[in-house]
């Protein structure tokens, strides 16, 4: 969990701008007194309702089931509850947590197709009652301890730039003999789940999964299973300009596999499990500068904050950074000369490096940076290595107009 929550008041149900978001940071850097400087999270809840608001004007036919793990931040969880969102929740402390905010277990999907028995327990004992699989040991698990949990074979479908690798999926031949031994048990295996891996930058990605799920569904049909009546299609959406593609993409795609489903005469329901879309640009990170390093023209700092910590995502992927400088002393504008920069994290590891080569204007000790889009993967992937606390990094949060 992310550190405490501190409540302001302050602007709009709209996203704020970048502007407001800088005078809001400089405005908690300033009325804390941050003689420490210590790092922090801003969340926009404005930004997070207007993402919910494009969610259902693009794919008003999919119930979004927020994955938990993405970011875990009370305030936003809270937030995404009284939305009326559905979970996404992989372990016993993800379900607790949402279970506390008083959401009723019928909105949570226990997504994780390999769960400790105790896990398994823990759902029957809450009544969380729908869950996936892509094993049979999976199924016997279940068939033990939560027999009446409804069920999602998850399927293992192509993806795009994160590859879920071989850990996640049935794969093509292992349909029949799971949803036979599902059948044999006499579980109830009520649709398809997937996962076309994190950031699906193509469209098309979601496409040709949605027409694997229809095979997998026509597969059960013809094993006389139950009718299946539930589609989730997972996460990878990105909130970006993307996003209205790939949902145009994802109702043709509805429209050709499920005609009648989604028409509403067959009773289908859609589901997802968005995690970076909701939490992505919710959040901004701002680290103050604790340390600098003229080397000639070559120009390092150190920040408060680094791959151990808040941007551990620099560790696994390609991402990059989008970052704004925020003067103290002297304040920054576009004319300002920039140096080619260096920016590390505050551990001992020589690779905890957040920025290299990044075009920068002279900064001091005490300045700050801010890094956009930080809530997808970052306050719930960082670790306290080295006494360095991500899980202490407090929020701010920003919830009406002032
Ligand atoms: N569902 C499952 C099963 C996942 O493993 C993940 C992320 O790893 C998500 C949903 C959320 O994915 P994203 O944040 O890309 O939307």
């Amino acid at each position: 969990m992310a550190g405490e929550a501190k409540f302001r008041e302050a602007t709009t149900e709209k996203p704020l701008s970048r502007d407001d978001l800088i005078r809001f940071i400089r405005s908690v850097i300033s009325n804390e007194q941050q003689e420490e400087a210590d790092p922090f999270y801003v969340l926009d809840l404005g930004a997070t309702r207007s993402l919910l608001n494009t969610w259902f004007h693009h794919l008003p036919m999919v119930q979004p089931f927020y994955a938990v793990k993405c970011n875990p931040n009370p305030a936003f969880l809270k937030e995404l509850a009284a939305l009326r969102t559905g979970f996404d929740c992989s372990s016993i402390a993800e379900i607790e947590t949402i279970l506390s905010l008083g959401v009723s277990p019928d909105r949570i999907v226990f997504a994780n197709t390999c769960k400790p028995e105790s896990h398994i327990k823990y759902a029957a004992k809450v009544g969380v009652n729908l869950t996936t699989f892509d094993s049979n040991c999976e199924l016997e698990k279940i068939r033990k301890w939560h027999p009446e949990s409804a069920l999602l074979i998850r399927i293992k479908v192509p993806e795009t730039t994160f590859e879920f690798g071989s850990k996640f999926g049935a794969l093509p031949e292992e349909i029949v003999p799971l949803l036979r031994a599902a059948q044999e048990a006499k579980l109830q295996v009520v649709g398809v789940s997937f996962h076309v891996g994190n950031r699906a930058i193509n469209s098309h990605a979601f496409e040709d999964a949605i027409e694997v799920a229809k095979t997998t569904f026509e597969t059960a049909a013809q094993l006389g299973l139950p009718k299946m009546h539930i589609l989730n299609i997972g996460g990878g959406f990105t909130s970006g300009p993307k996003f209205t593609e790939t949902a145009s993409a994802m109702k043709v795609a509805f429209q050709k596999h499920f005609p009648n489903e989604v028409l509403g005469n067959d009773g289908l329901r859609i589901m997802a499990e968005p995690g970076r879309f909701f939490a992505s640009s919710s959040f901004t990170l701002a680290a103050s500068i604790i340390g600098k390093r003229i080397r000639g023209e070559a120009k390092e700092y150190w920040i408060n904050d680094g791959v151990w910590g808040s941007l551990s995502f620099l560790r696994h992927d390609q991402d990059e950074v989008n970052c704004t400088p925020l003067g103290i002393k002297k304040p920054i504008c576009l004319e300002m000369k920039t140096w080619s920069s260096t920016v590390y994290g505050p551990t001992c590891d020589s690779n905890d490096i957040v920025l290299k080569g990044f075009e920068l204007p002279e900064l001091d000790v005490n300045d700050w940076l801010v890094f956009h889009d930080m809530g997808a993967y970052t306050s719930s992937r960082g670790n306290d290595f080295n006494g360095f606390k991500t899980s202490a990094i407090p929020t701010y949060f920003i919830s009406k107009m002032e």
